[in-house]
């Protein structure tokens, strides 16, 4: 596939994103899942991008566009520079070889009455990956240790007979399988022991480092986030709150939401900086019905009139970051989508 010719390439992009459900004729409910979001995943740069929220902040929806497998309202999902809509079938093969997911219950994606090697086995067909049952059988062993997996203590065996940790770690070598340019992985240790965690969070990084994938990780988990990525989005009801590095966003938290998930992280050293020092205090907006400004302004304590008019643009609060908060105003205003990649060796200013 003919790749677009800028100094950096974008693998996956997506460009002013909204997805609404519901509404029409039968349904006049309507949810919007995500709003005008816009972010890019070089190809160039391997990169591990977090993005996090709590449930409902529309991170599984931006999973599955990412994927192509829901549309967007409006807006656009783009891989290597097209439309994915529009992809021949050869690039839709190239695209669902290269853009990989591994998802939060491993066991939901394993067909009980089969044996792992199958769903190991399936993908080197469909892509032809091996030349012969010996080759194929040699990837499939090397993958496995490349995971840290015994293959003798893993191939053979149905999935129940394998832990939630081996589970998940066999769907990370599936899709180291298929060496993809990135891989999109939603809350991927969430259902796992956290004594397991680490060691997935680990393949994870070694993927990036070693074979050059990029990782979107999806998680309501911040610690976890903090551990594995370089870049963090926030999201809220379905858009972003703050952007940025992850040691700044993390240890020096702007947007009110983000210090609230931040406080909210079980304190194991109470003199531990990163937990923040916001206090419980009410919106003076508790009560208002239909905001039409910032989607934060009914749990906010710093909420003031304007932000329930309007809603906030994004502030550049420093080279690398964005808040969408009135709060910054003083700052200059930002596009989204010149926050929400990674920066290149000359950092974007303002
Ligand atoms: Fe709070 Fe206003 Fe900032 Fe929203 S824009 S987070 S309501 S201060």
């Amino acid at each position: 596939m003919e790749r677009p010719k800028s100094k950096m390439e974008s693998l996956l992009k997506l460009e002013n994103v909204t997805k609404i459900f519901g509404g029409g004729l039968f349904n006049r409910h309507r949810i919007t899942a995500l709003e005008n979001f816009s972010m890019t995943i070089d190809a160039e740069r391997p990169s591990i991008t977090a993005l996090v929220g709590e449930s409902g902040s529309g991170k599984t929806t931006l999973a599955r566009l990412l994927l192509g497998l829901t549309r967007p309202t409006t807006g656009r999902v783009m891989y290597m520079g097209k439309d994915i809509t529009t992809l021949t079938r050869r690039e839709r093969k190239d695209f669902r070889r290269n853009v990989q997911v591994i998802f939060q219950d491993p066991f939901e994606v394993y067909n009980p009455f089969y044996k792992v090697d199958h769903a190991l086995n399936l993908p080197i067909r469909k892509f032809k990956l091996a030349q012969s049952p010996e080759e194929a059988r040699d990837l499939l062993e090397n993958t496995l240790r490349g995971v840290g997996l015994l293959p003798e203590d893993t191939l053979g065996r149905y999935p129940h007979q394998l832990s939630g940790g081996q589970r998940q770690r066999i769907m990370v070598a599936r899709a180291l399988l298929m060496r993809p340019k990135v891989i999109v992985a939603d809350e991927p240790v969430s259902m796992i022991d956290a004594s397991l965690r680490a060691t997935v969070l680990e393949n994870l990084r070694e993927l990036n480092r070693d074979f050059g994938i990029s990782i979107l990780y999806i998680t309501h988990d911040l610690t976890t986030a903090y551990e594995i990525s370089e870049r963090i989005i926030v999201l809220y009801k379905g858009s972003v709150a703050e952007v940025g590095d992850v040691e700044s966003v993390v240890q020096e938290p702007e947007h009110p939401y983000t210090r609230l998930l931040i406080r909210s992280i079980p304190m194991a050293d109470p003199d531990q900086k990163w937990l923040g020092s916001h206090t419980d205090q009410d919106s003076p907006f508790a009560d208002t019905l239909n905001v039409a400004g910032c989607k934060f302004a009914n749990r906010c304590p710093h909420a003031m009139t304007v932000c329930v008019e309007t809603a906030p643009p994004y502030f550049k609060t420093a080279t690398d970051r964005a808040t969408s908060c009135y709060l910054y105003e003083k700052s200059p205003v930002v596009d989204l989508k010149d926050m929400t990649r990674l920066p290149d060796k000359s950092p974007v200013t303002s």
